[in-house]
């Protein structure tokens, strides 16, 4: 039986990668899903189903979800979006925090000596203060409603990377975001532990969504990706979104506070 049945979600940056392959799957388990990201589809030219947005080809798969647009930077797009949870579906389960730039990828490689100082705030931000409001408000909601029937309140996955972990070239601001990620994974998780508030993290390798194709390029080859990522090379986006299945399911009774590594073997 699906593995999400009946739980309410949110999934930040929805439109594309890692966080539409995440609500689709969360869907295809059972999950009502509300999409949150800047616009409704990234339209990315290279995807098979483009033309759809990630909420609508849900339902026309016979899910239910809804986009909310949602600046995850914002205290009041967050209230709204939990907000609208509530409304549409009558609780709030699950948040998955994925929506995440890689704004190094933007401009020349920059190591800390020759990092924009306006760089760094925009990408701890969008990275790693996101992460902090999206907590706070939908944990608020989480303490107000009747637990889920597993007698768990909730289930929110991060979604950090590698490179919270181990560092990676030319991208300081990106490294030190995704750390913050994962030690407020740590933090949040003891503080709600005793109400049953699972907090989690994954760490993905090299996956190939856009953030990849525009920094795999000038960092490294192909082929020295293949090798690095043993376990049959750079990942897929429904990789991680099998393993965040996992995290916000019954599966994971007595998890919390793991920043989980998902990657092929790259840091073994
Ligand atoms: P992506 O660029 O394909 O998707 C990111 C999504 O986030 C986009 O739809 C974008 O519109 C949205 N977004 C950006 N800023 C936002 C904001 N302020 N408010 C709301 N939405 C916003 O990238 P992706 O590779 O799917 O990345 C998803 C997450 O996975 C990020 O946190 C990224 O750091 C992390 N990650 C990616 C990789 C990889 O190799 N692709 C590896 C490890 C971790």
């Amino acid at each position: 039986s699906p593995r999400l049945e009946d739980k309410v979600s949110i999934v930040t940056g929805s439109s594309s990668g890692l966080g539409r392959a995440i609500a689709l799957r969360y869907a295809e388990e059972g999950a009502k899903v509300v999409c949150a990201d800047l616009k409704p589809s990234a339209r990315l030219p290279d995807s098979e189903d483009n033309n759809i947005e990630t909420h609508e080809l849900i339902i026309q798969n016979g899910g239910k979800a809804t986009f909310v647009r949602t600046d995850v930077t914002s205290a009041s797009d967050w209230k709204a979006v939990v907000q609208a949870a509530v409304t549409e579906y009558g609780r709030l389960d699950i948040l998955v925090n994925n929506a995440g730039v890689g704004l190094e990828a933007l401009r020349p490689p920059a190591q800390v000596h020759t990092t924009d100082e306006d760089l760094w705030d925009k990408t701890m931000m969008v990275n790693s203060k996101s992460v902090f409001l999206g907590c706070k408000y939908a944990i608020g909601q989480m303490l107000a409603q009747a637990p889920h029937q597993s007698g768990d309140r909730g289930w929110i996955v991060n979604i950090s990377s590698i490179m919270a972990l181990i560092g990676g070239p030319s991208n300081p601001s990106y490294c030190a975001s995704k750390g913050a990620v994962s030690s407020l994974t740590r933090q949040v998780a003891l503080d709600y532990a005793s109400s049953r508030i699972h907090v989690n993290a994954i760490c993905p390798g090299y996956i190939q969504t856009s953030i990849f194709k525009e920094t795999t390029a000038r960092e490294t080859t192909i082929e020295d990706l293949q090798r690095k990522h043993p376990f049959n090379g750079p990942g897929k986006p429904e990789d991680v979104a099998r393993f965040a299945v996992v995290l916000a399911s019954e599966d994971a009774c007595w998890v919390t506070g793991t920043s989980m590594v998902v990657d092929g073997g790259y840091t073994a």
